[in-house]
Order: C-alpha cells, then sequence, then structure tokens
C-alpha cells in the first residue's frame, strides 16, 4: 500500500472492526477520513463513531503489534481494529503529519513526540521486519516450530469441525505423500479436514495441513484439489507461515527473541489470530512455482491447479460463497496465465473413484445438522 505524501486530504479509507465503546457490541465497518476526522461507518453507511485527527492514539493489545489498534484520547474506550499493521499504518503516518489547516490541540510536544513513536513502530513493523523475516525464520531451527505448530491445532482445527472419516483423511495423506516423494521433509505432513463451507486449504507451522470440505465440494475435479494441495505444500517448504507469523508479531515478536520470553504459546497466540492474513504476492509465486515443480514429478500435471483456479474467478462472483481465499490471492488471471506458460498435462490420474468418493463423503458420516 502507498500514499502520496503531498496530498493534502488523502483518501484513506480501509475494512475494520469499531467498537464504539458504548454499545458493547464491535461490528465490521470502514473507516474513513473526513476532513480532519476520522469516521466509522457500517455498511448502510451509518456514522458508528467519529474523532478528530489530533486524538488519534494507539493501543497494545497484548498480542499484536502495537501499530495494529488506534483509539481516541477523547473517547479511551473507543477500539479501531485493522487486520494487519500495514492496513493501519497510513491512519496513523496521517494522523502524525504536521497538521495543515488543523493546530494541535493541546501537549504539542508530547502529541510529536507520540506521532515520532508511531511512524518508527510503523516503519520498523512495515518495512524491517518484513525484510528480517526471511533471515529471522531461516534461523528458526524446525523443532522449534513443530511446537508453534502444536499450540496451533486446537485453533486452526477444532475439535467440534474436524472429519473423523479415516479413509477421507487417507486420501489426503497419500496425495501429499506422492507430491512431496522427493522433497526430504521432515516431521512428516499431519493432514486434517475441516467442516467449512469456504472453498478453501492451509497449512500452519509444524507441517500441518487442513482441508475444508467447502474445496472437495466445488472442485470441479480431483485433480484440482490434488493442485490446491500442492500450492499449500509449497507454502510449507518455504514457511510461509512461519515468516508471517513473524512479520505479523512484529516488534513483539523482535524483542521477545531479543530480550527472552518467547515461548512457543506466546508466538502461537501470536499467530493464533493471524492465519487468514494475506501471504504476499511473491509468496503465492513462490508456492505456485513450487506446486508445478511437485505435480510435474508425482506425474499430476498442472491442469488440476489451473481449473481450480477457473473455478476460483468463477466462484468470486458468487457472493454467498465466503471467500477469503480469493481476497489472499493474487488474482486468477494472472496465475492460469503464469501456469499455461509452464503447462504440462498430466501423466497418471490424480485418485481413482474410490478415492474421490471417500473424499467427497469428509465430514458427512456426522452425526448432528449442524452445518450452515
Ligand atoms: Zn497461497
Amino acid at each position: 500500500m502507498s500514499m502520496s505524501a503531498s496530498s493534502e486530504s488523502p483518501a484513506l479509507s480501509a475494512p475494520v472492526v469499531c467498537f464504539d465503546g458504548k454499545s458493547a457490541r464491535s461490528q465490521a465497518a470502514t473507516l474513513s477520513v473526513e476532513g480532519t476526522d476520522l469516521v466509522c461507518r457500517d455498511e448502510a453507511g451509518v456514522e458508528l463513531t467519529r474523532f478528530s485527527r489530533t486524538s488519534v492514539g494507539v493501543v497494545d493489545d497484548g498480542i499484536e503489534g502495537p501499530s495494529r489498534i488506534l483509539t481516541s484520547t477523547q473517547q479511551p474506550d473507543v477500539r479501531i481494529k485493522f487486520a494487519s499493521p500495514d492496513l493501519a499504518a497510513p491512519f496513523l503516518a496521517w494522523s502524525a503529519k504536521p497538521a495543515g489547516r488543523t493546530r494541535l490541540a493541546a501537549k504539542p510536544r508530547i502529541l510529536a513526540l507520540a506521532a515520532v513513536g508511531a511512524v518508527v513502530a510503523g516503519f520498523v513493523a512495515t518495512k524491517a521486519i518484513p525484510l528480517l523475516a526471511t533471515p529471522i525464520t531461516a534461523m528458526i531451527p524446525m523443532s522449534y516450530e513443530v511446537s508453534v505448530g502444536q499450540e496451533l491445532v486446537p485453533y486452526h482445527v477444532p475439535e467440534k469441525r474436524r472429519c473423523t472419516e479415516a479413509e477421507g483423511l487417507a486420501v489426503i495423506a497419500s496425495v501429499a505423500r506422492q507430491l512431496l516423494a522427493s522433497e526430504s521433509v521432515n516431521p512428516p505432513f499431519t493432514v486434517y479436514a475441516i467442516d467449512n463451507d469456504e472453498p478453501n486449504a492451509f497449512v500452519f507451522a509444524g507441517n500441518h495441513l487442513v482441508v475444508q470440505t467447502g474445496l472437495i465440494e466445488h472442485a470441479p475435479g480431483p485433480e484440482a484439489v490434488v493442485g490446491v494441495i500442492a500450492h499449500e505444500l509449497g507454502h510449507q517448504l518455504h514457511r510461509h507461515a512461519m515468516r508471517r507469523m513473524i512479520i505479523s508479531g512484529g516488534t513483539k515478536f523482535l524483542f521477545g527473541a531479543i530480550f527472552g520470553g518467547l515461548t512457543p504459546e506466546s508466538v502461537a497466540t501470536m499467530g493464533a489470530t493471524q492465519y487468514r492474513l494475506r501471504f504476499s504476492r511473491d509468496a503465492e509465486r513462490e508456492a505456485d512455482a513450487t506446486a508445478v515443480r511437485l505435480l510435474n514429478r508425482a506425474g499430476f500435471g498442472t491442469d488440476g491447479l489451473t481449473a481450480m483456479f477457473r473455478r476460483f474467478a468463477e466462484l468470486r462472483g458468487e457472493p454467498h460463497v465466503f471467500a477469503t481465499y480469493f481476497s489472499s490471492h493474487p488474482l486468477e488471471e494472472e496465475r492460469i496465465e503464469a501456469l499455461e506458460r509452464v503447462r504440462a498435462p498430466a501423466a497418471r490420474p490424480a485418485m481413482t473413484d474410490r478415492e474421490w468418493a471417500a473424499l467427497k463423503a469428509l465430514c458427512r458420516t456426522r452425526g448432528d445438522a449442524s452445518r450452515s
């Protein structure tokens, strides 16, 4: 994200969770700059809260980096929560800019110091840590990542959503094993399926792979599911989840690492809220390139992954399919083009009819009908 530094009133706006401090209810909203005020409005455009530029403050909620949650010094109960520090940074920069027609209300020196602090913290969180994240990740032993991953299992694979059919789970494990046959992976991947209508799959720290039933449901065929699994394995072979955790943990992670007190539990706490944050475009390209390698070595070819991207592009127009997967990945069209350039046909089917049926039966044999 970049903004013009010279613009007098930049058109700043971002999705947030807004807590007005009065109704004891937080809601999804849009935060925008209106004149010299920050204003939270709900979907219908109704104003939820408003406060002036000079009263913008930052909250450290003890988990995420300090620059993710804003408040107002005039209404200290207000909380404006962003999905990531880089979304909050432009608003902090805007509030810290020398006021044009606005005069600093009180204690200008303290406000100026706070502004400098916010900008420095913003710089560390948005620039320095992402640059350092790759070398830091490389220094973290896999055994440590595994213990972080262990803490994350209950967050990412909640007991009540877990699919338990052994045959279907064995198919996912077998696909992962075939894709990783010529890689040295330690420890081997633990695979899960969870009951979730959203077409998605993800990996998390410590070699864990999660397939959601919505992915199987919306896939045009078995080879499309295999393609997405290859992409997710690609993320983990590059340790993108650990890297993202370091970026999102930001200064807290760095200071914890330097001054001690960074336990697998505390790292997992940082990671638990962040697995839905997007990977960078570079990370996505890296995962796609690795997926192509894995798919070709296993003889599955690239057409399945391409078919899934086409399906994702179609689904984007269907608002009932809640789809963070789309927003967290570069545009499908761009990726389809990149895949077509390295296209390799399948040398063998991705799975038998029986295996595909077992995959589709995942989470179907559960007792209650709690699916939405
Ligand atoms: Zn991805």
